[in-house]
Formats: C-alpha cells, sequence, structure tokens
C-alpha cells in the first residue's frame, strides 16, 4: 500500500467520516454479505464493497486493483516524474511523442471529453494550474497570482483540439499545452478498477474514491445506496440508489482551495478567465462510465447555473445536480427522480429538462 503523497491528513479523516456515513446508509437488514476493503491510491482513500465474494478471491482481486490504480496514478500524475511529465515536456520543445495505444486511448478520450464540453473541460490548462499553486504536494495557499501572469496564460489558449494524432504519433501546434487529466482522473481508474472486478466474473460491487464511484449490479436484492457530500461539509446532503452499471461523480469547491480576503480561490479554473470557475458549489453527474461522469462533473461546475444544461446536452448527460453559490439546487427531471434528499433543504429546488 502506497502512502498519499500530496493528501493532506485532514482530508484522509474527512473522507473517512464520509465513506462511513455512507456505509451507513447501504448498512441495514439483512445478514449484510458485503466484503470491504481500503485502500489508499490516486492519493485519496479508495473503498472497495464487493456482494458475497471469498476472502481468498476478493484478495486476490483487491491486490490486482491497488496495483494498476498505483500504476495510473504514478504514469498520469500531473507533476511528479511520470510518462505525462515526459509527454509535457516533449509537447513543451516541440517534439513529435510515440505513444502506446493505452496512451493514444487515454489522451483521445481526454480529447473528445473535452471537445463535447466546448472546453470548458480543459486538461490543456495545466500551466494555469500550477500557476494557482495546485501542482503540489502542500495544500495551496494565498496570495492568488497577479492577474498579469494569468492573463498571459489564457491569451496562450491551449486547448486539446491542438493535440495532433498521427496514428500513434502525438505533436502540438501550441507549445503551451501542459497536460493536466486531474479533472478525470478518478473516473478514468475507477473505469480501470471496474473492469478488473468484471474480468473475474464479479458483478456486484462498488469502487469509491473519496465519494465519487461506480457501482455494478446489486447489494444482495437492495440496489447500492450511495450517498452526496453536503457542499458545506456538513455530512450527507442527499442519498441516490444506483441502477445497474452507473458512476456517481462530484466536483466541489470544498476540495481543494484557500480563502483570502473573504473569497474563495478553489481548484477548478475557468479556462476562459483563468480564475477558480465561480457560481458553483458543487455539480454532481451520474452517467454510466466514470471517465465521462467525472469530466463532466468538471465542465458543467465550470459552466454553471446559467450553462450547464448546454454542456450537459453536448455530452450526452441527463442526470445532473447542480448547488449554485446560493444553495440553490438545479436538477434535471432524471435527477429529481433518483435523488433523495437527507436534509431539510430550504433554498429552491429549481429542475430543468437538458433538452430545454
Ligand atoms: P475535479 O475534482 O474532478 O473537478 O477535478 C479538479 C482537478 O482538475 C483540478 O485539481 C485540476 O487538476 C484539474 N482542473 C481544474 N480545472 C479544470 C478544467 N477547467 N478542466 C479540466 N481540468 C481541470
Ligand atoms: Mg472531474
Amino acid at each position: 500500500m502506497t502512502s498519499p503523497r500530496y493528501f493532506p491528513h485532514h482530508y484522509l479523516v474527512r473522507f473517512l467520516l464520509l465513506i462511513f456515513a455512507l456505509q451507513a446508509l447501504t448498512a441495514c437488514g439483512e445478514k449484510d454479505k458485503t466484503y470491504h476493503a481500503q485502500l489508499v491510491s490516486l492519493g485519496t482513500l479508495i473503498d472497495i464493497s464487493i456482494w458475497n465474494i471469498k476472502k481468498d478471491k476478493a484478495d486476490t482481486v483487491i491486490h490486482e486493483i491497488e496495483n494498476r490504480l498505483n500504476a495510473v496514478h504514478q504514469k498520469w500524475h500531473a507533476w511528479n516524474p511520470g510518462r505525462l511529465v515526459e509527454i509535457n515536456k516533449h509537447l513543451a520543445n516541440g517534439e513529435t511523442v510515440n505513444l502506446t495505444t493505452v496512451e493514444y486511448e487515454h489522451l483521445v478520450l481526454a480529447r473528445d471529453l473535452a471537445i463535447a464540453s466546448d472546453h470548458l473541460f480543459n486538461p490543456a490548462i495545466g500551466k494555469l494550474i500550477t500557476l494557482w499553486g495546485f501542482h503540489s504536494d502542500d495544500p495551496p495557499a494565498p496570495p492568488p497570482p497577479a492577474v498579469r501572469e494569468i492573463r498571459k496564460l489564457v491569451a496562450e489558449a491551449p486547448n486539446m483540439q491542438q493535440l495532433h494524432f498521427d496514428a500513434l504519433s502525438l505533436s502540438s501546434s501550441n507549445s503551451e499545452i501542459e497536460l493536466d487529466l486531474g479533472g478525470f482522473a478518478k473516473g478514468y481508474a475507477v473505469d480501470q478498477a471496474i473492469s478488473i472486478l468484471k474480468n473475474h466474473g464479479i458483478n456486484n460491487a462498488i469502487i469509491n474514491a473519496g465519494g465519487d464511484l461506480r457501482a455494478i449490479g446489486t447489494h444482495g436484492n437492495r440496489p447500492w445506496r450511495i450517498g452526496i457530500r453536503h457542499p458545506d461539509g456538513q455530512g450527507v446532503i442527499a442519498s441516490i440508489t444506483t441502477n445497474g452499471d452507473e458512476s456517481v461523480f462530484t466536483s466541489g469547491n470544498y476540495e481543494r482551495y484557500y480563502d483570502y480576503q473573504g473569497e474563495r480561490f478553489h481548484h477548478i479554473i475557468d479556462p476562459r478567465t483563468g480564475f477558480p470557475a465561480k457560481g458553483t458549489r458543487s455539480v454532481t453527474v451520474i452517467h454510466s462510465d466514470g471517465a465521462t461522469a467525472d469530466a463532466a462533473a468538471t465542465a458543467l461546475f465550470v459552466a454553471g447555473p446559467d450553462q450547464w444544461q448546454k454542456i450537459a446536452r453536448q455530452m450526452h448527460i441527463s442526470r445532473v445536480m447542480l448547488i449554485d453559490e446560493h444553495m440553490n439546487i438545479h436538477m434535471t427531471p432524471e435527477m429529481a427522480e433518483r435523488i433523495h434528499f437527507e436534509q431539510n433543504i430550504e433554498k429552491e429546488i429549481i429542475i430543468t429538462p437538458v433538452e430545454s
């Protein structure tokens, strides 16, 4: 088991509390035949639940998952030395990089999700993320960067469409591109873990990466039931019962941030302004695969209360809950059908279909 690289202890404690809260939601009634395991990877706590499995088999599968997650984490880490850092160096030097098929597929997936999101999910803005201090093992700290520096990087306008793939060769027309795949890294990794489970014939399980998860099958004769964290950190705001094979991902302004002169500076950057996206506190997305759900949660967070419907439609996302800065809750009807609030909601709940 690896130790977290850039995951402060208090985050771990918060995740542990959340996960216990989530388990409390699922555990009730009949004798629970769920096998639980926890490991630290991807800079977070991973909670694995498998329904009705023998311990020997579970141990083997969990070992395989741990190895895969650690390999993915190391390879695609945004600043620790690894393959992504190497690729970024080549692109900055205007050089062509030869990719493996797996690397090609990962980057093409990131590009396609970015295009569908009108580049609000933009993994090419690594330089901005660095400028804001989020490429560090230490917690981000004030003051915010100089506006002049931010504007300079926004003017370089890096985006995923400037990546050119010629078979497995990658080059870029913009040497200011720095890839940071953190906006969908957990989703991608959780998908890998689920495919390992499926390859072992396991069809009833949850891979929960610090509150973001993919669930398959059921919990005995009941669906899996999972919790959504309140954006204030006050426990669980709502629960969702998953249906078949589904991912539930949340992006929030409470994950990595600092407060400075009464303003919150968090880790989700609006590529249009270069500043942390305004207007949203959290976005939760339900979708079949984790990578799309994760990228969409980030993109819809940036899109905010006025534009999320358009981006959700383009990304083929029908289940969305967006909590805005005033704590009003915006949802699609498809999400409203699935969500159960665990706390009194004092503000408005606004239900809009993505088609409108
Ligand atoms: P998430 O928690 O999934 O919303 O991802 C946030 C992480 O994605 C940040 O820590 C950055 O590494 C990266 N990121 C920030 N803003 C963006 C953006 N607009 N598009 C893509 N990735 C981003
Ligand atoms: Mg995301």
